[in-house]
């Protein structure tokens, strides 16, 4: 018999809750169906991908009113009796999924970045512990689904489909007043996602001073600027564009990594980095021993030429 997963599906995060669909297939192959649960949906014709979606329309469920999503996700375990419940490990995700583990009486993995399925059926679930100097395999050997909340972008959806799901009527028996009300929504005025971009310069430490300048090589290759914890620690950039186990898991084809020492905590948050530059005045760093290019010395000027050096070739063309 097929598995069932449930995730659940935020709007604003579609994606990356698409690529959750790998995290399933990692546990069961290709045996399992896919259930996507979302609240007051926008336009549920653009969410693709999932065997089915349990669209539930009541305006008297509030974004971030945890209390009623909890109870509703639970009454959907009740009906459907879910193998595993999948939640992205948003700001959202992360305060829904402990209070959904505790009404259902299991066990809960948070931010995992890996999974293992062994040939016995257990599932592993990884993720970093002690602050990321090591990681934890965990088995879940209870009753009940297996859970988790998975860090966005670190999985991939492989086989993306376009496959259009079956929507299913879903409802919440009893709706709790919960007191809660939305006083207004400020939306930033950058919405571009570091996850996004295919090209990241990243500085660190050794360009503390300078980091304002790699916004412009940025630019001249088409790229995002990112930081280590270091940069942002030090409030030369903000905290949505940390790379790094506290920060985000980024995937792009070219990452150049200037004056960053490469810390564990740092690299969790490169796995699926394509292809790898790092400048440093040393080159023993452990960024270095992980990059396609080494480039020893100082990260500022290498940034001062290069930049220069991209513009003037646009101009020549
Ligand atoms: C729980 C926890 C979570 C954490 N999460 C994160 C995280 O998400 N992301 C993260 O980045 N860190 C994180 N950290 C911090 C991490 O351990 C490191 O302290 C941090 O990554 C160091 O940043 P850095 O490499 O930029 O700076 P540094 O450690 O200061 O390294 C600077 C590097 O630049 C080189 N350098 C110096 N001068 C120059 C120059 N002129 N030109 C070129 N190179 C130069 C040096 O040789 C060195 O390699 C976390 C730590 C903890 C405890």
């Amino acid at each position: 018999m097929k598995k069932k997963c449930l995730f659940f599906y935020e709007e604003d995060q579609g994606n990356y809750v698409k690529d959750l669909l790998e995290v399933a297939r990692q546990m069961y192959g290709e045996n399992f169906e896919s259930y996507a649960l979302v609240i007051n949906p926008l336009d549920v014709n653009v969410i693709s991908g999932f065997d089915y979606l349990l669209a539930v329309k009541d305006q008297r469920l509030k974004d971030y009113d945890l209390i009623n999503i909890t109870s509703l996700m639970a009454e959907c375990q009740q009906v459907y009796q879910f193998d595993a419940v999948i939640v992205l490990a948003t700001q959202l995700g992360r305060m829904l999924s402990p209070r959904l583990a505790m009404r259902l009486h299991v066990g809960l993995v948070a931010d995992i970045t890996a999974i293992k399925s062994h040939p016995d059926g257990t599932i592993e679930m990884i993720r970093p512990a002690f602050e990321g100097k090591l990681l934890a395999g965990i088995i879940n050997d209870g009753d009940g689904p297996t859970m988790m909340s998975v860090r966005p972008g670190v999985f991939l959806d492989q086989q993306s489909t376009a496959k259009i799901p079956e929507v299913l009527a879903c409802q919440l028996q009893t709706i709790e007043d919960t007191g809660m009300r939305r006083i207004s929504q400020i939306r930033k005025p950058d919405s571009r996602d570091i996850r996004e971009s295919r090209v990241l310069v990243a500085g660190g430490g050794g360009v503390l001073k300078d980091f304002d300048q790699l916004d412009q090589l940025a630019q001249a290759l088409g790229g995002m600027t990112a930081a280590s914890r270091r940069i942002v620690d030090s409030n030369k950039a903000d905290r949505t564009i940390q790379v790094g186990q506290s920060g985000k898991t980024v995937h792009p084809e070219l990452y150049i990594a200037l004056g960053i020492y490469g810390a564990l905590q740092h690299v969790a948050g490169l796995n699926k980095v394509k292809h790898l530059i790092a400048v440093n005045t040393n080159i023993k760093a452990p960024i270095c021993s992980l990059a396609d290019i080494v480039v020893e010395g100082d990260a500022a000027e290498f940034v001062r030429k290069l930049t220069t050096r991209i513009n003037e070739n646009k101009q020549a063309e």
